[in-house]
């Protein structure tokens, strides 16, 4: 079974819309890119992620022919859409992009081409990026009451966690928004 591509918005699809300009735009400059293939990454539907996902931030959706993939759409989490986001958006989109003309795996050549975007610190501000998903998202927070560290989570841990630092037994603390 498979989710369907979320609809988005008049206002995301303008965002999303001008990330597009921008990432081709960056692109061209980055490689020289085989025109056919620039021209599929001006076509691509994009889409928004459901806005409950934490893990994801962007997915390339493929359909299953007889004896081809195709492209169905591109989805990028719809919190990248706000402005405090966009440094990290549009390496989102890049990635995608770089699945989109071809690069189906995380190989070498990959990461070669996805090291080329201009963002520094880009696994952190990823990493950031899920904190704050988990946080908006999240019931609960575990704390450990030895370190300064929380977990956000839907879900409680019900003494079945221990903090990785110290060992010791996490607790559950219910957040209320
Ligand atoms: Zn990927
Ligand atoms: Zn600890």
């Amino acid at each position: 079974m498979r989710d369907l591509m979320v609809q988005p918005n008049a206002q995301q699809t303008i965002r999303l819309e001008q990330l597009r300009s921008f990432v081709l735009w960056k692109m061209a400059e980055i490689h020289d890119f085989q025109t056919s293939r620039y021209a599929t990454l001006e076509k691509i539907p994009l889409g928004v992620l459901r806005k409950n996902a934490t893990q994801k931030h962007g997915v390339t959706r493929w359909r299953q022919h007889t004896h081809h993939l195709s492209i169905e759409g591109i989805e990028l989490h719809p919190e990248l859409l706000n402005e405090e986001w966009q440094e990290y958006a549009k390496f989102v989109l890049y990635h995608e992009f770089l699945h989109g003309i071809g690069f189906k795996h995380h190989d070498a050549i990959f990461r070669h081409l996805e090291s080329r975007w201009p963002l520094k610190n880009r696994k952190k501000v990823g990493r950031k990026f899920t904190v704050f998903l988990q946080r908006k998202n999240a019931s609960w927070q575990w704390v450990c009451s030895n370190c300064d560290i929380l977990i956000f989570r839907k879900k409680p841990s019900r003494g079945k966690y221990i903090c990785k630092s110290c060992k010791t037994v996490l607790v559950d603390e219910p957040l209320y928004s």
